[in-house]
C-alpha cells in the first residue's frame, strides 16, 4: 500500500513538473528576455513562442522528460535544462521573472572535492586543484582586487599557498574568469592556458567596451589551448575539449577527482549555452560524450546555478561534510543527464526553424 502511494506521489509529481513546463512556456516572453550571451548575442534563443510552437522541440523536451524519469535528482536536473532559454543563471532568470537580483556575496571556501576547492562569489568562481607539484587554478574571478581579497586568502585559508599556483586555466575569454590572472602571472610567474581562439578574443579590442572596463589589463598570451589537448601538472592531469558557444573557445575538461577518498572524473563546462548551429551543437554533444566515456560521475559550472542548486550543495558540504556528496551522480545517472542535456540543446536549435505556420 505504502509503495503504491509512493509511487502515485511520484507520478503525480511528474505531471506536475510536465505542467509547469507547459504553463511557464505558454506565459509568453516579456518584451525583452535577460540571457546569457553567446557568440550569437541575443539572437541565440528560440522566441517562447517558438518553443511551444515547434512539434521538433517538444518531441525532444518529452524525450528528456522522459530519461528524467522518476529520478528527482535527473528531474531537477532536467528543469533547468530544457526550456527556450536553456540553463541560465539564476539571476538572469530572476531578472525575467520580474524579481529582483539576489545580492552578490563573497562565499567561504568549499572543499567541493578531497582535491577540489570552490573559492568566490555566489554568481561566480574560481577552483583550486593541488597537486603535488604545486596548484592548477580554474579561473580568476574579476580583476586584481579579487585575486588579492578573496583567491589569496581563500587559498590560505585552506591552508594552499597563494604561491604554490603554477597554472590557471581560464574557462573562456570573459573578464568575471580572466580577471584576476594577470595578477598571478606577474607575482608568482603562474602560467596562464586559454583555448588559442578565446586568447585571439580577449586580445581584440572591444567596441562594447568603456572607460575602466576598456582598458582593464589583459593576461599575456601564454598556453595555447586545443580541443583534446591534455595539462599535466604533478599528479593532475586534465583532459580539455573546446565547445564553442558562449564564446568561440569555450573549455569543457574532464578533471579527475577525489570524493571521500573515491576516485572519480568530473566534467566542467565553462560556457554552457550552444550558438544555434549544428556545429556548436556537434562540439557539445562530443564533449558530453567523452565525458560519458570517461566515466563522469559530476557537472561543475563556471557559473555556478545553471545545471542545479550547486550553491545550496556548497552550503551543505560546507556544513556536513561526510555525508554523500550532493554534486556526484552514479555513472548510469551521469551517462542519462548527458542525453537530457544534449535533447535540451538540440530542442532550442530546431525550435529556431519554426516560422510560425500553426
Ligand atoms: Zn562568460
Amino acid at each position: 500500500m505504502l509503495k503504491k502511494m509512493a509511487v502515485g506521489m511520484a507520478v503525480a509529481a511528474i505531471a506536475a513538473m510536465a505542467l509547469q513546463v507547459q504553463v511557464s512556456a505558454q506565459q509568453g516572453a516579456p518584451a525583452r528576455r535577460a540571457v546569457g550571451g553567446t557568440t550569437a548575442g541575443n539572437d541565440a534563443y528560440p522566441t517562447e513562442d517558438q518553443y511551444r510552437n515547434s512539434k521538433e522541440a517538444q518531441a525532444l523536451v518529452q524525450k528528456a522528460f522522459a530519461l528524467a524519469g522518476t529520478d528527482w535528482r535527473l528531474q531537477e536536473r532536467f528543469e533547468k535544462s530544457c526550456g527556450a532559454l536553456g540553463p541560465q543563471r539564476p539571476a538572469l532568470l530572476r531578472q525575467n521573472a520580474g524579481l529582483p537580483g539576489e545580492p552578490t556575496r563573497v562565499m567561504e571556501p568549499v572543499k567541493i572535492f578531497d582535491n577540489m576547492y570552490f573559492i568566490g562569489y555566489n554568481t561566480i568562481g574560481a577552483w583550486a586543484i593541488p597537486t603535488n607539484q604545486g596548484i592548477i587554478l580554474i579561473d580568476a574571478l574579476n580583476n586584481e582586487k579579487d585575486a588579492v581579497e578573496i583567491i589569496e586568502p581563500s587559498l590560505k585559508k585552506v591552508g594552499l599557498n597563494p604561491a604554490d599556483v603554477k597554472m590557471i586555466i581560464v574557462g573562456h575569454g570573459h573578464f568575471d574568469h580572466f580577471g584576476g590572472a594577470p595578477y598571478f602571472q606577474q607575482k608568482y610567474g603562474s602560467h596562464v592556458a586559454m583555448s588559442k581562439v578565446d586568447w585571439d578574443l580577449i586580445e581584440k579590442p572591444n567596441p562594447n567596451a568603456r572607460g575602466p572596463q576598456a582598458s582593464r589589463p589583459l593576461p599575456k598570451r601564454d598556453v595555447e589551448l586545443i580541443d583534446g589537448q591534455k595539462i599535466t601538472l604533478g599528479n593532475e592531469t586534465i583532459t580539455i575539449h573546446i565547445t564553442p558557444g558562449h564564446t568561440p573557445g569555450s573549455l569543457a575538461y574532464y578533471i579527475p577527482v577525489k570524493d571521500h577518498g573515491k576516485a572519480i572524473n568530473i566534467l566542467m563546462l565553462s560556457g554552457a549555452n550552444i550558438t544555434p548551429d549544428r556545429a556548436s551543437l556537434t562540439a557539445f554533444n562530443t564533449a558530453l560524450d567523452a565525458a560519458k566515456e570517461m566515466k563522469a560521475q559530476a557537472l561543475i559550472n563556471g557559473h555556478p546555478g545553471l545545471f542545479g542548486n550547486e550553491i545550496g550543495w556548497m552550503e551543505q558540504i560546507r556544513e556536513t561534510p561526510s555525508q554523500t556528496n550532493p554534486f556526484v551522480l552514479s555513472q548510469e545517472q551521469f551517462g542519462k543527464f548527458g542525453e537530457i542535456m544534449k535533447a535540451c540543446a538540440e530542442s532550442r536549435l530546431v525550435a529556431m526553424d519554426y516560422k510560425g505556420t500553426n
